[in-house]
């Protein structure tokens, strides 16, 4: 088989982490023999595996968590480190080991950054669409963990929607290799959707093969300010109606918009009650935006519309920093419901 078309170092797709202060050095587990079972020890001291077969050397348990250099992971369920589990710091595994323009993936190891894929990708052309909230901090086997959504899940979906194939540790120190590296692959269990959202207690995410995407072409984003949240909720069903298809739609309402401003120093509450935000993509973008836009004049208070990127990021910075800005505020509890579209509005009235 020919090498892939594109193969590149860690040194020069992960500057930053090459930059990021880590832990002490601990020594690595010794992986086991071919065909043999890792040991069953049991530690709470971090093991920082760098390679796909160490932690075949550790046992790896149900509700073990990994942990990062610079920060406390955002354990989506607050799950605290309990004694005797055992605790993988996955940070040295964040290397790109392919990135193939032709086929439109890449092969990454867990601890790579999110949003340095994404941008590894962008000196392609390409982009990893998943896009949570934080890219910038969370990594890939995390994402894929816990299955991540993102800001551009309305066209493109969530992290499994991304993700073709795994390579996984079992508890028992088994490797195994799930998926495909094509496009279509429907033969057989898809194992890769059963480790997707597994929240590591199935096994432990060693690599993933990713699904990329073309830099759309063009990319419009439109806000618009509600006096409430509810007439904001009207205005996501009226553009449902309408067969709008924006690849982003965030609606914030009042007290998230206040948290932000506090945390800012932006102005945003004293524009409305809730705030939505749009982006269209792709070579229809510009035509779907100005069809948003004529949905929204009759609900909103005010409509931006921008196609300037710098612009963009400003504006999906209430987004992006929501969380952030709400835990100044205390320890937020986050529950995620699901309803019909055209049920949105009576959900939030509800
Ligand atoms: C500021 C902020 C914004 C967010 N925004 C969004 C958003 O927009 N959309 C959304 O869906 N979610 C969002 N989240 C939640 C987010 O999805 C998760 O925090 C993130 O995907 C987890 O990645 P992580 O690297 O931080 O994982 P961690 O917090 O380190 O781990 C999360 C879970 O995954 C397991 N895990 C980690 N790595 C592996 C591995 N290699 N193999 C097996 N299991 C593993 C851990 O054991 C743990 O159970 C947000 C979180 C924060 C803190």
């Amino acid at each position: 088989m020919p090498p892939p078309r594109c193969w590149r170092p860690c040194a020069a797709t992960c500057p930053a982490r090459r930059s990021t202060p880590r832990p002490p050095a601990r020594t690595p587990p010794t992986a086991p023999a071919a065909g043999r079972r890792a040991s069953r020890s049991r530690s709470s001291t971090p093991h920082t595996p760098s390679t796909s077969r160490q932690p075949c050397g550790t046992p790896t348990t149900c509700g073990y968590r990994s942990y990062r250099a610079g920060r406390e992971p955002g354990c989506p369920e607050g799950r605290a480190r309990a004694r005797g589990s055992v605790v993988l710091d996955l940070s040295r595994m964040n290397r790109v080991l392919e990135l193939s323009p032709e086929e439109q993936i890449a092969v990454v190891e867990p601890g790579v950054i999110t949003a340095e894929l994404d941008r590894t990708a962008g000196e392609f052309g390409l982009r990893y669409a998943p896009d949570p909230a934080s890219a910038a901090i969370s990594t890939i086997g995390g994402n894929i963990a816990t299955n991540a959504g993102g800001l551009r899940c309305a066209k493109y979906g969530v992290t499994r929607d991304a993700l073709l194939g795994l390579d996984a540790v079992l508890a028992d120190g088994t490797l195994v290799r799930t998926g495909r590296r094509t496009v279509k692959g429907v033969t057989g269990y898809d194992l890769t959707g059963l480790l997707t959202g597994s929240e590591g207690t199935l096994g432990v995410i060693t690599s993933a093969t990713l699904r990329l995407r073309p830099v759309p072409e063009e990319t419009v984003t439109v806000a618009a300010y509600f006096t409430t949240f509810a007439e904001g909720a009207e205005a996501v069903s009226a553009l449902t109606a309408a067969r709008v298809e924006p690849a982003m739609a965030e609606l914030l309402d009042g007290p998230v918009l206040g948290a932000v401003d506090d945390a800012q120093g932006t102005a945003l509450r004293s524009r409305g009650g809730a705030l939505l935000l749009l982006q269209c993509d792709g070579r229809g973008a510009a035509a779907e935006a100005d069809a948003a836009v004529r949905c929204l004049r009759g609900h909103a208070t005010s409509v931006e519309v921008t196609g300037d990127p710098a612009e963009a990021d400003r504006l999906l910075a209430a987004r992006r920093l929501a969380l952030p800005s709400l835990e100044r505020l205390g320890r937020v509890l986050i529950e995620d419901i699901a309803v019909p579209r055209s049920r949105l509005a009576a959900a939030v009235r509800e």
